[in-house]
């Protein structure tokens, strides 16, 4: 019995072999292939070979299409000359054919749970922040562009014009919550699409991390699979060749596949210092967008909003001073927010207008720190707003708009930051009468030229401070 097992295993196997190559193309082979999986199960008795299949109607085309070939095949594989083949209904092709819906059932099963999971660890591999959303996010000049593109990138992701959507500016001015308001939207509105909040630093330790355990493939696979990619940060990258050959393949694989891809970044792509050239090229092939210090009337309607579920009856002046003394970041605002809130709770009925320069004395003077800008600041804003290089300001090209852009970081310098002639001349690689010369003339053309004041004015809010500072 043992022997006649071994021997009719060897021969059904020895036949299918035979007859696939004598198939006059692999076409058809490959479709005899197919048949096969239906082919449940087979036995040799006495001269019978008996093909178990699941029903009447398999084993009726079966026998008047392979039961004649299938007899020669097996008479070359070495089974008796006089073999019958019968393709058959039996009880052990039925139970076969349960066992296999059983299996197929299961292991379908698995691979959703996997790819679930997979999604699910894949939204979240940093959390998102509940609260930056876009209903949260208060609109206002400094900002008003970049939520519209940020709208539209939510609700078409992987868009030809908006991709990648890089959003810049300072520290505390809302770009992580515009950022994950994308996110949001998307995963909201499309819950098969799979969305990935990362700082630039943690992908660095990711990377990191997968290198040292040669977890390389499965760091890649993660990554390969997402429909919106959100990098925050992305100067941390810089000067970290190997991360950087890293994200430039997923960046391209994304591309390529039409998923999106959204930044943030301190400074614009071109002004990324240690970041490989294409890298920069690739970032400024989408949009680019800059979000500013918020002016005083969103300033207000921000902190209204941070405090809209707060039981406590914040008063007018409150808010007010807050706005008045905290301008370059929302976050420090939202830090004296939560000291007035604190106050109020601990001390119920007093009068907090009071207490507000004593409560807010250590964030106001670190305003004051931050405010006091150096001229690198005002060059590198000016660079941004001409669209020239800070190599350019330096150079001896006097062709516009590049000679008024220096000019005009010379005099902001001035009326900024109380520095001398002489420093701030030779800040820009010139002699302290040109310096002087500079200002004089920008300080002229403002009286007669409404748009160049509107441009400088812009400037000295988006560097958080007041343009009325560029009167006296
Ligand atoms: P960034 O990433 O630019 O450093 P964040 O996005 O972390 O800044 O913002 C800092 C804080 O300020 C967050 O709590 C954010 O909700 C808040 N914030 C910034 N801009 C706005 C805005 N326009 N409306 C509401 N909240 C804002
Ligand atoms: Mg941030």
């Amino acid at each position: 019995m043992q022997t006649e097992n071994v021997l009719r295993a060897d021969v059904w196997d020895i036949a299918i072999a035979l007859y696939k190559t004598s198939q006059a193309s692999a076409e058809e082979a490959n479709g005899f292939e197919r048949h096969l999986s239906s082919f449940l199960t087979h036995e040799l008795v006495g001269d019978q070979f008996t093909i178990g299949v699941e029903n009447e109607f398999a084993a009726e085309f079966y026998n008047s299409k392979f039961a004649e070939p299938l007899r020669v095949s097996l008479v070359k594989a070495g089974a008796p000359e006089n073999v019958k083949v019968r393709f058959e209904v039996t009880e052990d092709a039925v139970k076969a054919a349960a066992e296999k819906k059983r299996l197929e059932k299961e292991h379908l099963a698995q691979s959703e749970a996997a790819a679930t999971v997979s999604r699910a660890t894949f939204n979240s591999t940093m959390p998102f922040n509940k609260e930056y959303t876009f209903e949260n996010f208060v609109r206002g000049p400094s900002n008003s562009f970049a939520y519209a593109i940020a709208s539209a990138v939510a609700r078409e992701p992987g868009g030809h014009t908006n991709n990648p959507f890089f959003i810049w500016g300072g520290s505390g001015l809302g770009k992580t919550h515009l950022m994950q308001a994308i996110g949001h939207h998307v995963m909201m509105h499309d819950p098969s699409k799979s969305v990935c909040y990362i700082t630039s630093e943690t992908f660095l330790n990711e990377y990191i991390n997968a290198l040292s355990v040669k977890a390389m493939e499965s760091f890649r696979q993660r990554y390969r699979h997402i429909d919106l990619l959100l990098l925050d940060d992305v100067q941390f990258m810089g000067a970290k060749e190997q991360v950087q050959e890293e994200f430039f393949n997923t960046y391209d694989g994304l591309m390529t596949y039409g998923k999106q891809i959204v930044m943030t970044c301190d400074v614009p792509p071109k002004k990324l210092s240690g970041f490989e050239e294409r890298l920069i090229t690739r970032f400024q092939q989408g949009i680019a967008i800059n979000i500013t210090a918020p002016s005083y009337e969103t300033r207000v309607a921000i902190l209204k909003s941070k405090a809209r579920n707060i039981k406590l009856e914040i008063p007018e002046t409150a808010f007010k001073y807050i706005a008045e003394n905290i301008k370059s970041s929302v976050r420090a605002m939202e830090g004296a927010l939560n000291l007035v809130i604190q106050f109020m709770t601990a001390n119920p009925g007093m009068d907090i207008s009071q207490y507000m320069d004593n409560l807010l004395k250590e964030l106001t003077e670190e305003e004051v720190n931050i405010r006091r800008l150096s001229i690198e600041d005002i060059i590198k804003a000016v660079c941004a707003t001409y669209d020239v290089t800070y190599a350019d300001m330096l150079s001896r090209n006097k062709t516009q708009p590049l000679a008024t852009a220096r000019q005009v970081a010379m005099f902001l310098a001035c009326k900024l930051t109380g520095n001398s002639f002489p420093t701030i001349g030779a800040a820009v690689d010139r002699n302290h009468t040109t310096a002087m010369y500079g200002t004089r003339s920008i300080q002229k053309r403002l009286d007669v030229e409404p748009d160049l004041k509107k441009t400088l004015e812009k400037i000295t809010e988006s560097l958080g401070r007041k343009p009325s500072e560029l009167l006296d």
